[in-house]
């Protein structure tokens, strides 16, 4: 009992410090303009990050988590057997090592295990991605880029939930 009660103080002993925190960051925010407009901005980043979630997230998963051998294989062969994962000062990641195959659209977020919702990621690019769903714009960026790194033939389009995999066996393959 004793414990119990000592639990319920340690967490409104945390609760008070965790709020008198939050009020000394906002004291803070409000007597310097400029660290009110970080947390504004902070804050935007935070909700404007979740919005492809909520517009495009489905928590239907699709029940094989694991891409096939043979989808990882033409997943990393189509993107030349290095990282697609592309910044707007460095460019493209040039690693070619450990690659593993990504969800585009994560998983856990009703993306499809299938080579069209594949992408080719070093694992620090693909630790970096995390679950992060990408807005549309960002996908049609990946799709133009690709055009120029793909084999002939092969198509860039990203599907974010296929109801069945892509059919394998189209003439890039060999
Ligand atoms: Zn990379």
């Amino acid at each position: 009992m004793t414990e119990l009660l000592n639990l319920g103080s340690g967490v409104e002993l945390a609760g008070d410090v965790f709020g008198g925190l939050m009020d000394g960051i906002l004291e803070q925010a409000a007597a310097e303009p400029w660290l009110g407009a970080l947390v504004g901005l902070l804050l935007v980043h935070a909700v404007v990050r979740r919005i492809p979630g909520l517009l495009h997230g489905r928590s239907r998963r699709d029940p094989q988590r694991c891409f096939l051998r043979a989808d990882k294989r033409l997943i990393l062969r189509r993107a030349g057997h290095r990282c697609e994962h592309h910044s707007w000062l460095g460019g493209r990641c040039g690693a070619t090592e450990d690659l593993q195959a990504d969800h585009v659209h994560p998983h856990s977020r009703g993306g499809s295990t299938s080579v069209a919702n594949g992408q080719a990621l070093c694992p620090r690019h693909n630790t970096r991605k995390a679950a992060r769903v990408l807005w549309d714009w960002e996908l049609r960026r990946l799709e133009r880029r690709r055009a120029a790194y793909f084999p002939a033939g092969a198509p860039t389009a990203v599907v974010r939930h296929a109801d069945r995999p892509a059919p394998i066996g189209p003439p890039y393959l060999g």
